[in-house]
């Protein structure tokens, strides 16, 4: 049963509000995640609790339980200028900044118009309604290493 201190095998596939599918997992080679870990987005990893091998199920997870509500305040026009004039800056390009708190945001360059340059340093699906249809491929215990480092080793998992 999934629960917490869990390593869990799920196949995938999330689409958006309009039935466009967005992500999935790869054919043979499921997801694979610790559970309690927010390795996933908190309104599916809530929603799958207490599911066993097999099971299959429709999770539908709100902006604030996925990937946030668009936030206005991470729409910035800037100038090429601020850029260094080695960087070819093109659409879709993202880049990380460092906020001064130690923590570091993406950014994605969003349109390029004469010397402005917009960016979007929203998730790509921020203020989406999430929909995941999942399916349980396997369920095992966490060794305790994986607990230490708060993933999951092995096939699918993290490699050092
Ligand atoms: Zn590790």
């Amino acid at each position: 049963m999934i629960e917490d201190k869990k390593v869990v095998e799920i196949n995938f596939v999330l689409k958006n509000s309009q039935g466009e599918e967005l992500d999935k997992s790869d054919e043979n080679k499921p997801l694979v995640y610790l559970h309690g870990t927010q390795q996933i987005v908190p309104g599916l990893e809530k929603e799958l609790v207490g599911l066993q091998v097999g099971d299959k199920k429709n999770v539908e997870v709100p902006p604030a339980q996925g990937y946030g509500e668009v936030d206005t305040k991470l729409h910035i026009k800037t100038e090429r200028s601020f850029f260094p004039k080695d960087v070819n800056l093109v659409k879709g390009m993202d880049f990380s900044e460092d906020t001064g708190e130690g923590k570091n945001q993406k950014f994605t360059v969003i349109k390029l118009e004469g010397d402005h340059v917009f960016l979007d340093g929203n998730h790509p699906l921020a203020g989406q309604t999430l929909h995941f249809d999942v399916e349980v491929v396997a369920i095992r215990d966490a060794t305790a290493e994986e607990m230490e480092h708060g993933h999951a080793h092995g096939e699918g998992g993290h490699h050092h």
